[in-house]
This record gives structure tokens, C-alpha cells and sequence, in this order.
């Protein structure tokens, strides 16, 4: 008898990045809700929940407890923990965006599930743009017009698939095309520091012990 061994193996099958229309697919506008929310409620930034009451914020797997712990402990009142992004606020926020100038969303899909995104708009550098990036004194270290990489978030269960980087390039792509250079804003040492040194951005400002600016020239 032939001894047949099955070999099963899981697909890797990502779609190449898409340009999203958020007004005319809002579907794949909740999916990029859902990622952002699973996204930042992991490690490095672990804002899944966050207690009403003493506002200690708790990674995303915490939420199993429903209750805050330290509040029923303290003083004995059962408190339940809310999301720390509500699919509604992170919405919000998005169409916001999504209708200033120059507005880019791509997405990455398994099937007809999103799971990475990157969205990002166009931004001239003043002082406003300092304190919205919480940056001081941006505008003496560059001057013009940029796209500003707003967010860029992979689903971790496809992280370290090449998902980020792919995003990135498209959104090089984009900016080039526009003819603008790139400006972010992340967590030093974190994988979209990394990749944007690596497609030849530049740190501009350490603007806090661990966040900087980095500009991509696209030209
Ligand atoms: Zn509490």
C-alpha cells in the first residue's frame, strides 16, 4: 500500500497593496478599524483597553478580564474596562483624514479581509504642523509641503511577512508621483523606524527619548 504523505502547508497568499476609496468602500474602512485597533492593543504600544475610572491601560489580551483589576482591588468596585479605540473614534478619525488634501489609504487583503494598511496625507510644515506632531521647532529644520505617513498598521498574526514594507514602497510610489517627500512620525528602535531607514529616510528630530521625525526623499 503507498504510503502517500500529505503535505500541508500554510499559503502565504497576500494581495499586492490596493488604493482604497474610503468613501465608496466603507467595509474595507471597519476592516482597517479592526486591524488598528488589534494592531495597537499589542506590544510596543498596548493600548487595548483602558479602565473609566483609574485610566490604567491594558493590552489587548486583557481584556478577557473584563473587569479592572486594580480598582477591585483597591476599592472593591467592578469596573468594566472599555477598548482604548473604539471602532467608532478610530472611524472618525479616519474619514477626517481621509478628506484633507492629497489623502492616500492602501490596504492589504487575505482574501476579502483587510489586514495591513497605510494612510497618510499631504501636510506644510508651520507651526501648527509642529504642535499637531508634537514636534518643536520643526518648521526651523525644514520648510515646504510633504506627505505625512499618518498610520501604518499590519495584523500581528501577518506581521514579519513583508506587509509593512510593501505598504511603504506604495506609499513611496504615491509620493513620488505627487511629487512630495515623505515625513513620519514613530517609536525609535520599533519595525516602521527600521524600514523607513532602510528605503533611505533620514531621522530630522528626536523629538522625544523614544519618538522621532524621519524624512523619505522620494525625488
Ligand atoms: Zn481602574
Amino acid at each position: 500500500m503507498k504510503n502517500v504523505s500529505m503535505i500541508t502547508r500554510k499559503a502565504v497568499v497576500i494581495s499586492s497593496v490596493l488604493t482604497l476609496n474610503p468613501l465608496t468602500q466603507p467595509d474595507d474602512a471597519v476592516g482597517i478599524a479592526l486591524v488598528y485597533q488589534k494592531a495597537f492593543g499589542g506590544d510596543p504600544w498596548n493600548e487595548g483597553y483602558i479602565c473609566p475610572v483609574c485610566q490604567t491601560v491594558f493590552a489587548d489580551e486583557s481584556g478577557l478580564w473584563g473587569y479592572c483589576p486594580h480598582c477591585q482591588e483597591d476599592k472593591g468596585l467592578l469596573i468594566k474596562i472599555l477598548r482604548y479605540w473604539p471602532v467608532n473614534k478610530i472611524l472618525t478619525d479616519f474619514y477626517q483624514e481621509m478628506v484633507r488634501p492629497g489623502a492616500i489609504c492602501l490596504t492589504m487583503k487575505d482574501g476579502c479581509s483587510v489586514i495591513a494598511f497605510a494612510w497618510g496625507y499631504e501636510v506644510k510644515v508651520n507651526f501648527s504642523l509642529d504642535k499637531y506632531l508634537e514636534a518643536p521647532n520643526l518648521h526651523k529644520l525644514i520648510k515646504g509641503t510633504f506627505m505625512y505617513l499618518d498610520e501604518c498598521a499590519v495584523l500581528p498574526a501577518w506581521q514579519k511577512n513583508g506587509c509593512g514594507r510593501s505598504l511603504l514602497s506604495a506609499f513611496i510610489d504615491k509620493s513620488r508621483e505627487a511629487g512630495k517627500n515623505i515625513l513620519l512620525r514613530t517609536l525609535r528602535g520599533q519595525a516602521m523606524h527600521k524600514l523607513a531607514l532602510r528605503q533611505g529616510g533620514g531621522i530630522i528630530q528626536n523629538i522625544s527619548r523614544d519618538r522621532v521625525i524621519i524624512m523619505i526623499t522620494t525625488q
